[in-house]
């Protein structure tokens, strides 16, 4: 007998139970395209050298302890943050005007942020795209607030839908809150161009609407820091408010670290020390204060400028490589001459193709050639290598004749 009998079986999540489904498959010939981490061309996941280096430099600290954290985090890792995202002469930044805490990656940061708002800003809903990561609605419908969403994708030219998306911006009440993925937009792999971004901060400035950027990707779309933050600096530049929820989990490999850090640029210093002070009070009944490993690892690379250098290196390598997957998958359609334009494989930017497949087809692909992917037909490029590329070609090819 127990207490808890009348549970029913909850839902396996729908992007990590593909690697659920994934691991109990025997076949030989499997791969997994359904998480979004980075494997090396070996499908190995990759520490990156300059991590382990800090780490040994942790290690080797002796005047280390093992201290909580005050409720804000690591406050060298919060600043450093903020610069790395905003820009080193950030005027936010330069005006105290930035509120950052550090958080349990990007997802801790996005819901420490819809708690914030929930309790503290006035209006209740936020705009996030269609489609969006899964996980979007649910953060933020129980972090309080109401999500709706806006048209963002294109099935018809997989592209964006830059119309729907102004229209259904302008239709949003005055003061909404808009959920913007910096750059590489997950599933789809489409980003507005810096002038589609410029019309978008325009039509959002004048609405009063509020932006709630998501960064899981700097970096990693383009293998530039700097060139992946542009969207976000242009919304910076023009002096008015938004939020940032920032991940080091894919651009520094530290996905099981958790590390990631909330900011809340205000328009003044004073606000930004009054907004500081609720954002604790979001934090300390939640989880009271964030984990010390990660958040030195990100520090002690982010403050050394010949390990920073080291980390743009090998993140640069990581883009590099899935840029490089994307051309080989294109190149191994053409060479099958299978059916459709397959060109968004190549025009897509980040860590996944929103392939068009349906939800059919992939699960042919899953039944016949053992291949992983989400129902939504999302595929990680960066679990791919140069071995599996034909083998997925050939499954595509034969899910699409
Ligand atoms: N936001 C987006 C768009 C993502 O793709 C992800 C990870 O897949 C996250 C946030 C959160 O990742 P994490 O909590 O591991 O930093």
């Amino acid at each position: 007998p127990s207490v808890f009998a009348g549970i029913a079986q909850g839902p396996e999540d729908p992007i990590l139970g593909v690697t659920v489904a994934y691991n109990k498959d025997p076949s030989p010939v499997k791969v997994n395209l359904g998480v979004g981490a980075y494997r090396t061309e070996e499908g190995k996941p990759l520490v990156l050298n300059v991590v382990k280096r800090a780490e040994q430099m942790l290690i080797h600290n002796e005047s280390r302890v093992k201290e909580y954290l005050p409720i804000t985090g690591l406050a060298d890792f919060n600043k450093l943050s903020a610069k790395l995202i905003f820009g080193a002469d950030s005027p936010a930044i330069q005006e105290n005007r930035v509120a950052t805490v550090q958080c349990l990656s990007g997802t801790g940061s996005l819901r420490v942020g819809g708690e914030f708002l929930a309790r503290h800003y006035h209006e209740r809903t936020i705009y996030i795209p269609q489609p969006t990561w899964g996980n979007h609605p649910k953060v933020f419908t129980l972090a309080g607030l109401t999500a709706r969403s806006y048209r963002y994708y294109d099935p018809a030219t997989r592209g964006l839908d830059f119309q729907g998306l102004l229209e259904d911006l302008s239709s949003a009440p005055s003061g909404a809150i808009v959920l913007l993925h910096a750059c590489a937009h997950n599933p789809t792999g489409v980003d507005p161009t810096l002038e589609q971004w410029e019309q978008i901060r325009q039509l959002m400035r004048s609405k009063a609407l509020l932006p709630f950027f998501d960064s899981a990707y700097q970096g990693f779309a383009s293998g530039s820091l700097d060139k992946d933050a542009q969207s976000v600096r242009m919304f910076v530049a023009d002096g008015g408010e938004l939020l940032m929820a920032q991940s080091y989990a894919k651009n520094m490999g530290l996905y099981g670290e958790r590390v990631g850090a909330l900011s809340i640029v205000c328009g003044s210093a004073d606000i930004a020390v009054k907004v500081e002070s609720q954002l604790k009070l979001v934090i300390r009944p939640m989880y009271s204060n964030p984990p010390l490993h990660g958040a030195s690892i990100v520090a002690t690379i982010l403050k050394d400028s010949a390990m920073f250098d080291e980390w743009t290196v090998e993140l640069k390598a990581m883009a590099d490589r899935i840029i490089s997957m994307r051309e080989q998958l294109f190149d191994a359609l053409k060479i099958r001459e299978t059916p459709g334009d397959w060109s968004h494989i190549i025009k897509q930017i980040g860590m996944f193709t929103f392939t068009g497949l349906n939800s059919e087809q992939v699960a042919f692909m899953r039944q016949e050639y053992h291949i992983y992917m989400t129902s939504d037909g999302r595929i990680s490029m960066a679990g791919l290598s140069s071995r599996t590329v034909p083998h997925l070609a050939d499954a595509i090819h034969a899910a699409v004749t």
